[in-house]
């Protein structure tokens, strides 16, 4: 298993995976370290789109006591901190790269421009998209599903913190807890399966999007996904 099995993806990066052990706030060493990772993908060949989560910094569901789009607005803008967080690390060991974001702040980012993102990768940019869908009252597993569809990307890769797959029950409470290798998207909506909200999985099951959901923890993970090595649980139609 040398060769990846996808020309193109999309990364999800919650936010948790850049915060590390800490829980909350910018782990670098943790970000370079998924940097190296994110240039052994692009050395293989593969067009890499990364959608990042903002939930290190503010999630709009934090608190009651706010008008929830403002407080959505906040968690957007979380990810555009995470953003440039990643895009530094990248490029600083050379991986060129383009921030475009959901809500306009030219000053330091690209706005979203489809034609112009898919432009990028095929010059072997890797885009890193923020600010969600620039919508409140979504979350940014949904953002990266609607780009998924956008870029046409073969595939979302959801890189997760502290799991490395799917379970039947929370496998820090239930030690008998059971890991799917596969699922259908269905099975994640009927199941009530916390991984993934209900309008992303929709998203991914309406448009035939397949998604790997693996841990991060494990060194190289995210190469050995794109390779093809059977890790984490795979979602998909049948
Ligand atoms: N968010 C939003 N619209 C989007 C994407 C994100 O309003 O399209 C807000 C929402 O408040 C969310 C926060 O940004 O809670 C951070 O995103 P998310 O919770 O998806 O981050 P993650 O859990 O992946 O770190």
């Amino acid at each position: 298993m040398t060769e990846p099995i996808y020309k193109r993806v999309v990364l999800k990066l919650s936010g948790e995976a850049l915060a590390g052990d800490k829980g909350h706030g910018i782990d670098i060493g943790m970000v370079t370290k998924i940097s190296n990772e994110v240039k052994k993908l692009q050395q293989l060949g593969v067009e890499i789109a990364i959608v990042v989560g903002g939930g290190n910094f503010w999630r709009g569901r934090s608190t009651e006591d706010m008008d929830r789009a403002t407080s959505d607005y906040m968690g957007m803008l979380g990810t555009v901190i995470n953003a440039l967080a990643l895009q530094d690390s990248l490029e600083k060991i050379d991986v060129i790269t383009r921030v475009q974001t959901a809500i306009e702040m030219r000053q330091i980012a690209e706005p979203y421009i489809r034609r112009r993102a898919i432009r990028h990768l095929e010059k072997g940019r890797v885009v890193i998209f923020a600010a969600g869908s620039g919508n409140p009252y979504f979350s940014t597993d949904t953002a990266a599903a609607l780009r998924a569809a956008e870029i046409e990307a073969e595939v979302i890769l959801l890189a997760k913190k502290g799991v490395d797959g799917v379970y039947d029950s929370d496998p820090y409470i239930n030690s008998s807890a059971k890991k799917f290798n596969t699922l259908r998207y269905i099975d994640i909506l009927n199941m009530g399966l916390g991984i993934m909200d209900s309008t992303a999985t929709s998203l991914c099951m309406d448009n035939r999007i397949p998604l790997i959901i693996f841990g991060i923890d494990k060194p190289n993970n995210i190469v050995d996904v794109v390779l093809g090595k059977k890790i984490g649980t795979y979602v998909k139609e049948e």
